[in-house]
C-alpha cells in the first residue's frame, strides 16, 4: 500500500532502543555466539532496512527473515551479512538464494531432490548453504526423524550444489513457566542433533524467550526477533534480565472537532449514543492502518489524557470522545507516552484479546515510519 506522507498519521522508530536492546543481549552471549537479527515482517512492523542497519551495529551477526523476497531486500540494500529464510523457500528460488548467498532452512528429502537439478542447470552456480529444520514439537516444518534427517545429511554431503551450514528447532513454549514441554523438546533436538555425522557451522534453537530464560539453550546462535523491538515475548508473565526499550510510537492529530448533543450518535450502526453535551474528536487512522474494528472503546492519549474511541472504528477514521475542546491539529498517541501517561502495544494487545506481536506486524504500509 502507498505510505501516506501528507496524512499526520506516522509511526516513530526509537532507533536507540533497538540498538540498546540488541546491545544488552550480545553482552549476555557468549562471544563465539552468533546473534541473528530476526527482521521477518518488515521487522515485525518497524521497517526492514533500517531496523537491520540498527542490529548491525549493535552487533548483529546475520539476519533472519520468513520469505526469500525479504531476504533479497535486505541484499538490495547492501547488506552483505549472512541471511536465513526461515519458512520454506519453493526449490524454484534455490538458484537465487545461492547465487545471492541466502541460507535456506530445509525440512524433508523431497526438497533436497527438487532443488538439485535447478541448481545444477546453472552455470558456476555457488554453493547453497542449507540449515536443517528439525521439528521436535512445534509441528510446523522439519526433520522428526533420526534417519532422514542422516539420509539427508549424506545427501548434502554428496552433493556439490549443497553445503549444511546449520540445523535447528524451534520452541513451542519458552516463554511460559512451565518447561515440562520445553524440556521435552530440548531432548528430543540433542537426539536428532547427534545423529548428524559432523556439526554445522551453526547450532541453534533460541528465539528472543530462550535466549532471555533459558540461557543453556542459546547454543552458537540465537535468533533474537520481538525483544530487539524492546517487547516482552511473554507478554506480562516472565520478567526480561534487563530492561527491554520499546521502539514504536504511534502517533497522529486530531482533524476534526466537534459537540454533539444527548441522544446524538457516532460510527456505523449507531451504536454509540451520546448521554450528555459530548466533546468528539475525529484521527486519521482505521482498521486499513492496522488499527483493528475491536479497538472500539480502547483508549487514545491527547495533552495526557485518556480519550475514548467511541462508535465503530471505521476504514480510515476513529472518533473519540474527549474531556474537554481540543483543536484541531493536537497530537494524538495511539502507542507511546504523553506527558505521565503512557499507552504500550502490550495494552494494546491485551484490549484487542491478541499479543504484542500481532498488533506490530498488522500495523500497514500505508503509515509511514519515522526514524528517531
Ligand atoms: N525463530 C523462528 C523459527 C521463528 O519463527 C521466530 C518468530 O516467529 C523467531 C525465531 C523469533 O521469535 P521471537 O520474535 O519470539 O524472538
Amino acid at each position: 500500500m502507498q505510505p501516506s506522507y501528507l496524512r499526520p498519521t506516522y509511526i516513530e522508530v526509537d532507533q536507540q532502543a533497538i540498538y540498546h536492546n540488541v546491545h544488552e543481549e550480545k553482552k549476555r552471549l557468549n562471544p563465539e555466539t552468533a546473534l541473528f537479527a530476526v527482521v521477518k515482517a518488515d521487522a515485525y512492523g518497524h521497517g526492514l532496512v533500517p531496523v537491520a542497519r540498527v542490529c548491525q551495529e549493535a552487533g548483529a551477526t546475520g539476519f533472519c527473515v520468513a520469505t526469500i523476497d525479504e531476504a533479497l531486500a535486505l541484499r538490495a540494500a547492501q547488506i552483505a551479512a549472512p541471511i536465513l529464510v526461515l519458512g520454506i523457500t519453493s526449490p524454484q528460488a534455490a538458484p537465487i538464494a545461492a547465487a545471492q548467498n541466502i541460507a535456506l532452512a530445509v525440512g524433508d528429502q523431497d526438497w533436497l531432490t527438487m532443488a538439485t537439478p535447478l541448481l545444477k542447470a546453472v552455470p558456476d552456480c555457488p554453493q547453497l548453504k542449507l540449515h536443517f529444520a528439525t521439528d521436535t514439537g512445534m509441528g510446523r516444518i522439519g526433520f522428526t526423524d533420526v534417519d532422514a534427517l542422516k539420509a539427508a545429511a549424506a545427501f548434502v554431503k554428496a552433493s556439490a550444489y549443497l553445503t549444511l551450514e546449520g540445523i535447528f528447532t524451534h520452541f513451542a513454549t519458552a516463554d511460559e513457566k512451565d518447561t515440562t514441554y520445553f524440556e521435552k523438546q530440548v531432548a528430543k533436538f540433542k537426539v536428532l542433533l547427534n545423529a548428524l555425522p559432523e556439526r554445522p557451522k551453526y547450532v541453534h534453537v533460541a528465539n528472543s524467550a530462550t535466549s532471555l530464560w533459558h540461557e543453556a539453550c542459546q547454543c552458537n546462535m540465537i535468533r533474537f526477533g520481538v525483544a530487539i523491538y524492546g517487547l516482552n515475548p511473554s507478554g506480562s508473565t516472565l520478567a526480561a534480565p534487563y530492561e527491554l526499550q520499546p521502539a514504536l510510537s504511534l502517533y497522529s492529530e486530531l482533524v476534526f472537532v466537534k459537540q454533539i448533543h444527548v441522544g446524538d450518535s457516532v460510527s456505523y450502526g449507531a451504536t454509540y449514543t451520546a448521554k450528555n453535551d459530548e466533546w468528539i474528536g475525529t484521527i486519521p487512522i482505521g482498521y486499513a492502518d492496522g488499527w483493528l474494528r475491536r479497538m472500539s472503546g480502547m483508549s487514545v492519549l491527547i495533552k495526557g489524557k485518556r480519550c475514548p474511541i467511541v462508535g465503530r472504528v471505521c476504514m480510515d477514521q476513529v472518533m473519540v470522545r474527549m474531556p474537554e475542546k481540543f483543536a484541531v491539529g493536537e497530537k494524538v498517541t495511539l502507542i507511546g507516552h504523553d506527558e505521565d501517561d503512557e499507552i504500550t502495544l502490550q495494552e494494546v494487545a491485551d484490549y484487542a484479546q491478541t499479543i504484542h506481536y500481532e498488533i506490530a506486524c498488522g500495523l500497514h504500509d500505508r503509515i509511514p515510519r519515522h526514524y528517531l
